[in-house]
């Protein structure tokens, strides 16, 4: 296996979610070894690494900051790049927060898919997990352990009628989230709105870019999936996954967890250089595709 870039540029624009600042996102080819770079070109292309080590504050979204220079809400754009396998890329902006869009990966996939993947001379290096690591915070927690295959297990649960608990179990591939994850939205609950906005965010929410849950509906359904809630999660983990800064071999099962647990857990994988090991050795692959759909015992809503 080589390491790839993307063959062409390809561009997008809209308001960021928590900002609502408009801004304009490309991604433009980049050499070996230089892993996914976003670069602020409103300020002369300062570079900030998508890396642990650069994980700011994290609560509603994932925010990177270096030397004091901000970007927030990378995680349904990493998603896509990481699960297409893009090693580099560099992902100019020209404002602090990438787009929402329509609060799903599936605008960036449309993106891959115009920009094409190229084949780069140098053998990819995977970041393969050698020993087990969980981190948890009361009942929320996520491990991470060893695996031939990169796959994530996803599981949410939320007391409402329409999400309950829901499950996710996947091998991460192009393929796997274009189908099972990519078109699932961002969500959150109308009584929620008011606070978030008291706080100085979801500046750039509307009813386009994010599923509004009521007390025991949906303000502006159709959903895409009866499960789209629990999907987005798993979108949400493999973006936060993508700052480990190399494809990953290793299984990742999430329990009730959010932005702030996936991060800490690949600062916390990083720091600790015993857990894993670099290879470039491809490992055999089983291309099983395996999906628990949604536990839920609520009638589900039926998918447009
Ligand atoms: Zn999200």
């Amino acid at each position: 296996m080589f390491e790839t870039t993307i063959a062409r540029e390809s561009s997008a624009e809209g308001v960021g979610l928590h900002t609502g600042v408009r801004s304009h996102v490309r991604l433009v080819p980049a050499p070996a070894e230089t892993g996914i770079v976003f670069r602020r070109i409103d300020l002369d292309n300062f570079p900030i690494e998508a890396q642990g080590h650069n994980v700011a504050l994290v609560s509603y979204a994932t925010s990177l900051m270096k030397q004091g220079v901000l970007l927030s809400t990378t995680e349904h754009l990493l998603a896509a790049i990481y699960s297409c396998g893009v090693d580099n890329v560099y992902i100019d902006i020209d404002s602090i927060e990438i787009p929402i869009l329509d609060g799903s990966a599936e605008p960036f996939m449309q993106m891959l898919g115009h920009s094409g993947i190229r084949r780069l001379r140098r053998k990819r290096r995977y970041l393969k997990v050698l020993r087990s690591l969980e981190v948890s915070q009361g009942d929320r927690r996520i491990g991470i352990y060893p695996a031939h295959e990169f796959r994530v297990r996803c599981y949410v649960d939320y007391p409402h009628p329409l999400v309950g608990q829901q499950e996710v179990e996947m091998l991460v591939g192009p393929d796997t989230f274009r189908h099972l994850l990519a078109r699932a939205r961002t969500f959150c609950f109308e009584r929620d709105i008011e606070p978030l906005r008291a706080m100085g965010l979801i500046r750039g929410g509307s009813l386009e870019n994010a599923i509004v849950l009521t007390r025991d509906g949906v303000m502006n359904g159709p959903l895409r999936f009866p499960d789209e809630f629990g999907r987005h999660k798993a979108l949400d983990l493999i973006g936060d996954l993508a700052l480990a800064g190399l494809p990953l071999l290793a299984r990742v099962e999430a329990h009730k967890a959010g932005h702030s647990l996936h991060t800490r857990l690949v600062s916390r994988l990083l720091a600790d250089p015993s857990l894993w090991t670099i290879t470039t050795r491809e490992t055999s692959r089983s291309h099983s595709e395996t999906y628990v759909p949604a536990l839920s015992q609520a009638p589900a809503p039926a998918a447009d």
